[in-house]
């Protein structure tokens, strides 16, 4: 699988490079962030090796398990926090990355706030949006976005790099992906972390700055 993965990654990082070229931006606009959540650091240490340094997991506890002994083998590593944040979890967030996506209520906010004046440690902060409005999905309402980046700027003095999403598993995520990109310009924020495995092209011809890409990497789940 070692190998495997190594080049998907390669394959990866070439179709990321012909979809910003044929969105009319320029080499290394897009971020490629590797979604490493459920692989062991044995299943990392490959990709890590290949050259990738931006990593993406979705749980915090996982994340402490595995990425502090990985910083000690590689340098430049950053890590993204791509998965809902527990109040009570805001301080090992802050301690351990060095980008949270998943900023999506005013009580996180005023955790990581708190914790980053506490720690000294400012990761940078995206704001996840809840796209497709869907109830089982984690994100701030489409209608509330502006306004809850402008809050984490005025009451809590956090500043929001951009927005994320996750578009509905069905159907076109292109017309989710344009919403998105309206949003942030609503807010005037620039970078847009959105697209998957599945989509991260299209994601990319609609705007993205930034794709967290998993299987398409590392395999299947
Ligand atoms: C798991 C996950 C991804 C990666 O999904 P793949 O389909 O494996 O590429 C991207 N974003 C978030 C928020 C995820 O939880």
């Amino acid at each position: 699988m070692t190998n495997e993965s190594t080049e998907r990654l390669k394959n990866i990082r070439e179709r990321v490079e012909r979809a910003t070229e044929a969105s009319g931006r320029g080499d290394g606009a897009v971020l490629l962030v590797a979604v490493s959540k459920t692989f062991e650091a044995e299943d990392i240490r490959p990709v890590l090796a290949a050259g990738q340094r931006v990593f993406g997991e979705n749980k915090v506890q996982e994340a402490k398990a595995k990425w502090p002994g990985l910083r000690e083998e590689f340098d430049g590593v950053e890590l993204h926090l791509i998965g809902p944040l527990q109040s009570n979890k805001a301080g090992e967030a802050v301690a351990l990355f060095d980008v949270i996506e998943t900023v999506d209520r005013e009580k996180i906010a005023r955790e990581l706030a708190k914790e980053m004046t506490k720690q000294g440690r400012r990761p940078r902060l995206y704001v996840q949006v809840n796209i497709g409005e869907e109830p089982q999905k984690a994100g701030i309402a489409p209608g509330e976005a502006a306004a809850f980046v402008e809050r984490c700027r005025t009451v809590h003095g956090l500043e929001v790099e951009g927005l994320m999403c996750i578009p509905p598993l069905e159907g076109d995520p292109a017309p989710f992906f344009d919403t998105l990109a309206r949003l942030a310009t609503k807010a005037g924020v620039e970078k847009l972390s959105m697209g998957m495995s599945g989509d991260f092209e299209t994601a990319i011809a609609h705007g993205a700055t930034s794709v967290r890409v998993g299987s398409a990497i590392f395999g299947e789940r």
